[in-house]
């Protein structure tokens, strides 16, 4: 059915007022709906479940709101879990760095244009030689810093995980070596370009580096497509993915043609092997490697880019990183000897890194599972996992119900002076359970709690204040076999 713009907008505006009504939005969702839906827009039902809003004060900067805060966390804390079985190490690192790092990178020649710049004060070259040290010659480095008061917002991680790599020594047994980020990234979007949260000017990204022997290369490629696939899956995110190889740039690329020919063949061995389909992107490398990604097909045939396997021999060279190996040629070559004489010898190698993202942008990704899931959050993500509505307001089942909810989310009592006890402060749950005490009819609440998304709706009344449980649609459970039940769900991801 083709409906008129006006009638769009009539129906828009309309929905508009529901949600900020939810006594009229029950009524919506139990009246029968002979139009057909417009398909879900993350812009759209962010606003309505107050997600996240945007300020002309930072334009293209999505501020978090509590409850996508809630799935934010959630989601940044499955990946952290899964950090520990894929053997990553997290670290936190500077949000701005001097121009001398853009440059050494290779960001001021080739992405200048998609930074922002920051001015500081200046400083005195005394203080630059006392702070801390990032692992390079600084003597050499100290002119430069010495003219050097600009400063970039990082677009991207990699040089500072660089640096960490750079501040010791390694042994070719300690790699490879994975780090991983969350920081805030910043690229100098146009703002007309800026859209909710898949066009931003700051966003997360859930980054990683691997620094690698070049012998580890296929591996890690493998393994970072398995941890791929596991994400996929407990996301339940679109019909299908397929792979794509992109290559090098026509022009504008750093390194030789040589280099990037073995870093294009060491992926495409990788996914060769690892038996999915993939094409290639002609030419559409980044500037400073070949890269796997990982286009995403939704449930409505629209592709979406997420992931990123970016191969890199470039920065490590930049970086001037290296590790300790045993017949370093046959190493930086990714082979191995078995002659007494050349493994005697220990020399410098140069690592491969590899830049990895799973989820890519959190900000991106975050509107993707909006708009699949059309606002009807899974019960691990979803920032209204429970509500106890009370029949009445009375005051034991007023008191029960708060004792419920403690109960569900591992509060204990406080002490005689109101504050907590050292005991009593492990055990949270980190369940988000809501209350509605208000004196209104039960039918109204229990409607107006599923239409707002509440994944169980609990209800207490005198009798279960009596015998100390609450009401699960026609099941009687104690508080603990809720809180149980709950914590399955999200231990299942369901
Ligand atoms: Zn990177």
């Amino acid at each position: 059915m083709i409906r008129s713009r006006t009638s769009r907008l009539a129906a828009a505006a309309l929905s508009r007022r529901q949600w900020t009504c939810p006594a009229c939005l029950s009524k919506r969702q139990y009246s029968k709906q002979p139009e057909k839906r417009e398909p879900p827009d993350h812009r759209k039902l962010g606003n309505q479940q107050e997600l996240f809003m945007t300020s002309v004060y930072s334009p293209g900067s999505p501020i978090f709101l509590p409850n996508g805060a809630r799935i934010f966390n959630r989601l940044v804390d499955f990946l952290r879990k899964q950090y520990v079985r894929y053997g990553f190490q997290e670290v936190i690192t500077p949000t701005i760095y001097k121009k001398s790092l853009w440059a050494k990178s290779g960001h001021l020649e080739n992405y200048a244009e998609d930074m922002y710049s920051v001015t500081g004060n200046k400083r005195a070259l005394d203080l630059e030689r006392t702070t801390g040290c990032c692992g390079t010659d600084h003597a050499k480095n100290e002119a430069a810093v010495e003219e050097d008061d600009d400063y970039g917002l990082k677009p991207m991680n990699c040089p500072g995980h660089c640096l960490i790599f750079a501040s010791k020594l390694h042994s070719y047994r300690d790699l490879p070596v994975r780090y991983a980020d969350f920081s805030p990234l910043h690229r100098n979007e146009i703002s007309g370009a800026l859209s909710g949260l898949t066009r931003v000017r700051r966003f997360h990204q859930d980054d990683g580096h691997i620094f690698c022997r070049p012998s580890q290369v296929e591996g890690e490629i493998k393994k970072t497509l398995d941890f791929v696939k596991t994400v996929y899956s407990v996301l339940r995110l679109g019909v299908s993915y397929r792979l794509a190889l992109s290559t090098r740039p026509k022009d504008h690329y750093i390194g030789t043609e040589e280099e990037w020919a073995r870093a294009e063949d060491s992926l495409k061995r990788a996914l060769d092997a690892s038996g999915m389909e993939w094409t290639i992107n002609e030419g559409d490398g980044a500037f400073y490697g070949p890269k796997i990604d990982i286009v995403l097909k939704d449930s409505e045939g629209k592709e979406h880019q997420t992931a990123t396997i970016q191969l890199d021999f470039q920065l490590p060279k930049r970086f001037e990183l290296e590790y300790q190996a045993p017949a370093p040629e046959y190493e930086a070559r990714g082979e191995t000897t078995d002659d007494p004489e050349l493994l005697a010898n220990y020399g410098p190698v140069r690592p491969v890194m590899i830049h990895r993202a799973v989820l890519g942008s959190v900000e991106r990704l975050l509107a993707l599972l909006i708009e699949n899931y059309d606002g009807k959050w899974p019960f691990w993500l979803n920032p209204r996992q429970a509500i106890i509505l009370t029949v009445n307001t009375s005051d034991p089942v007023v008191e029960w119900a708060d004792e419920v909810r403690n109960i569900l989310l591992g509060n204990k009592k406080l002490q005689a002076d109101g504050l907590p006890s050292l005991e009593s402060l492990s055990g949270q749950t980190g369940l988000a359970v809501d209350m509605d005490t208000t004196a209104r009819p039960l039918g109204t609440k229990i409607r107006e709690a599923h239409a707002s998304g509440y994944g169980l709706v609990l209800v207490v009344g005198e009798q279960d204040a009596k015998n100390q449980q609450v009401s699960l649609g026609k099941e009687r459970l104690s508080p603990l076999e809720t809180r149980d039940r709950m914590l399955r769900m999200v231990d299942t991801f369901e």
